[in-house]
């Protein structure tokens, strides 16, 4: 199978299962516990803490300064964020292209009477940035909280972060971002991104999957999610997965270091399957306002994923005729795939039914190579055309 699925998740790097596996033989790890075993597990802890804080230049053991919730992955970090830093009461604003894991819970949210206000995006999956301070200031009350993704995970188009922090300082609103797909494939500071959140997830950067992170600014508030115990400052109680927080810790850092060489390699690699498909299927259309001939055009994008319509293909036939042939892609975002309602971010952008109903995300990731890609190429060029010439027969 060659795996270009690497935005749903990523194939753990085996230093991390080394790292994992040791603390797991290392025996009993409750690092509440108040005996030597319990300290060395404690121990182990905070020096992952130091490693992801160094990883993301945000140093985590300064009393009052930023600090680290670990949570089970990118969805319970965005439950945490939306549920429990703003007031209960005040309005939310965030993006109409958010994760499920964002917008499902605003319109539970919703449902109970909460206002939520949608930053629109522009046809190449931009956030209309500039309707986000009169968005924020609408109506009876100011909105209390701004969530927006960092990159979104079916189109790669990387978002206005920076600018929607300035707007957010300004008006004293509360900003989270949602940074799940572009940690390990853009170089990021949480120390000058200007948010009061970050949502994290290992598996997407080579880790374990289970395991993530909020990270929330000094000084900011948070309401549980789940209550029952004293750990992680009753912020998330329950047991620490030491194996699953030493993994992330370690994931974090290859990541991070590494990404000077993989930033190019992703790249190249996402371009040669761009390429090859294209001018083998000359037609195919590319998201993320992406055009030959004007440069400029171009959303900024992921370096690893690109998000292609297969005009006159269905892309749910596409996806199991690919599966068939040995290719794994995705028909959007992993957690609605497994269902046939069209990709909201795609119709959040304005395209033609025909476009959305055909379009298949791919994401390469530093184990895929330039081979697998040639290879990658001539499977899905066969199955497309295999497809329209069964289509144009039928019809
Ligand atoms: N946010 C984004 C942007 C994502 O791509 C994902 C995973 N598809 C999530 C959140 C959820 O992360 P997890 O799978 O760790 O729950």
């Amino acid at each position: 199978m060659i795996y270009l699925d690497n935005n749903a998740t990523t194939e753990i790097d085996p230093r991390v299962v080394d790292v994992m596996l040791d603390v797991l033989r290392s025996g009993p790890c409750n690092a509440s516990s108040q005996h030597a075993v319990g300290r060395a597990a404690r121990l182990r802890i905070d020096e992952a803490i130091d490693v992801i804080g160094s990883a993301i230049d945000s140093p985590l053991d300064q009393p009052g300064g930023p600090r680290l919730i670990f949570t089970s992955g990118g969805t319970e970090s965005n439950n945490l964020a939306l549920t429990g830093l703003a007031e209960p009461d005040a309005p939310i604003v965030l993006s109409r292209i958010e994760h499920p894991s964002v917008i499902a819970v605003a319109e539970h949210l919703a449902a109970q009477g909460r206002e939520i206000r949608w930053l629109d995006v522009d046809s190449t999956g931009v956030a209309e940035i500039d309707s986000l301070a009169d968005l924020i200031q609408t109506g009876d009350r100011p909105a209390g909280l701004v969530s927006l993704m960092s990159a979104n995970n079916e189109t790669g188009v990387i978002q206005p972060i920076e600018q929607a922090a300035q707007i957010c300082r300004d008006l004293g609103v509360t900003f989270h971002v949602d940074a799940t797909q572009s940690i390990g494939k853009l170089p990021i500071s949480f120390r000058t991104l200007g948010a009061s959140a970050v949502t994290m997830s290992a598996h997407k950067f080579h880790g374990p999957t289970g395991i993530g992170g909020l990270w929330l600014d000094g000084g900011v508030k948070l309401r549980p999610l789940l209550h029952g115990g004293e750990q992680q400052l009753e912020s998330r109680p329950g047991t620490e997965p030491v194996p699953l927080i030493c993994g992330m810790a370690t994931a974090l850092q290859l990541a991070t270091s590494e990404l000077p060489e993989i930033q190019p390699l992703l790249g190249s690699l996402r371009d040669r399957l761009e390429q090859g498909l294209r001018s083998a299927h000359p037609h195919l259309v590319v998201h993320g306002g992406w055009s030959e001939e004007d440069e400029a055009a171009r959303a900024p994008r992921l370096p690893n994923t690109t998000c292609l319509s297969f005009l006159g293909a269905d892309r749910q036939s596409m996806l199991m005729a690919l599966d068939f042939a040995g290719v794994a892609c995705s028909s959007g975002s992993a957690c609605s795939s497994g269902s046939s309602p069209p990709s909201h971010v795609l119709l959040a952008m304005g395209l033609p039914a025909e476009q959305v109903q055909s379009a298949l995300r791919f994401g390469v990731s530093k184990f895929s190579t330039e081979k697998k890609i040639d290879s990658a190429i001539e499977r899905i060029s066969n199955c497309y055309k295999r497809l329209t010439q069964k289509r144009a027969v039928e019809n």
